[in-house]
């Protein structure tokens, strides 16, 4: 029987690791996160400090500070040794990851410690590969914003063992009271498998001149029910994550439905991020 998970590592403290970070903390786990250098690091307390002053202002958590006290953000990788469920959330680049997890393997002494990545397109299996444990590590994919999306999906690659995929569902559901769903190890996954062609059919009939970006959005959010339209939608997730997405996905399955718009290309050229930059499908200056 394996021992319940309480001590947990995070790599990268940017938007999905800090959000990582948090809600582990919240559940009472003792967290260490790895940054690149100092600077960094701070950033990514200030990240972290920022979200839980506001939970606390909204009444979402009774104190703030015995949470953060929880949290330690470091920059050496050999602090993450005693580890048990580790979770990388650094930039979406292959090698980069396949470098990490194969130092990640080299520190982490635990002999039943769960290597998870947060990747939203990247093959686990190519991770997994770089470590000397395949059969523990896996898909651990988390939404943005970590702190309200309640869904993760967990991606066992074809090397990971059933253990290790119930291990890590024990904590994400039973510790951090998350729902999971679970899904192959292919691009996409099953939310934005569904999603990013959603999207990119919204962004083909704008390009076409078919309607306009308000009644698209209005034609979804009226006619069935979405909180939002795509075109917001995809604004709020940045136009770039979704060209990223969607070029992942042409690249797995060559599929027209996953083709980049012409537009959408142009768009992230320009500089036209969504709401990150100001300018989307929507002004927001
Ligand atoms: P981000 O750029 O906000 O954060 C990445 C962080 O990793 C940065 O702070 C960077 O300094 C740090 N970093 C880079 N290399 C490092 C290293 N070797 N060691 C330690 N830290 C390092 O990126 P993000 O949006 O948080 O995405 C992180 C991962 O999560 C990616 O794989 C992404 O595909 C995935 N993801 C993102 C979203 C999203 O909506 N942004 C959703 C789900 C999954």
């Amino acid at each position: 029987m394996s021992e319940t998970i309480s001590r947990i590592g995070i790599i990268g403290c940017g938007l999905m690791g800090a959000g990582i970070a948090e809600v582990c903390a919240k559940a009472g786990s003792d967290v260490i996160v790895v940054e690149s250098d100092d600077e960094r690091a701070k950033a990514g307390r200030a990240r972290l400090e920022k979200s839980l002053t506001r939970a606390q202002e909204r009444g979402k958590i009774d104190d703030a500070a015995a949470v953060l006290e929880r949290v330690q953000v470091v920059t050496e990788i050999a602090s993450l040794a005693d580890r048990q469920l580790v979770i990388e959330a650094i930039v979406e680049d292959e090698q980069a990851k396949v470098d990490l997890f194969a130092r990640l393997d080299e520190v982490v002494t635990d002999p039943e410690a769960i290597l998870a990545s947060n990747t939203s397109s990247i093959p686990i299996v190519n991770i997994a590969g770089a470590t000397s444990r395949p059969q523990q590590v896996m898909g651990v994919h988390f939404f943005n914003p970590v702190p309200v999306l309640r869904l993760v999906e967990l991606v066992p690659a074809l090397t990971t063992a059933d253990a290790t995929l119930e291990r890590a569902r024990e904590y994400v559901e039973g510790t951090l009271g998350k729902e999971a769903i679970v899904c192959q190890d292919r691009a996409g996954f099953v939310v934005n498998s569904l999603l990013i062609p959603f999207i990119l059919s919204a962004v083909r009939m704008y390009e076409g001149g078919f309607a306009t970006a308000e009644d698209i959005d209005k034609g979804m959010v009226l006619g069935a029910a979405h909180p939002q339209g795509p075109l917001a939608l995809a604004d709020l997730i940045g136009l770039d994550t979704c060209l990223s997405a969607a070029e992942s996905m042409y690249a797995e399955y060559k599929e027209p439905l996953h083709a980049p718009p012409a537009l959408l290309r142009r768009m992230v050229s320009a500089g036209h991020l969504g709401r990150k930059s100001g300018k989307g499908f929507y002004d927001y200056s």
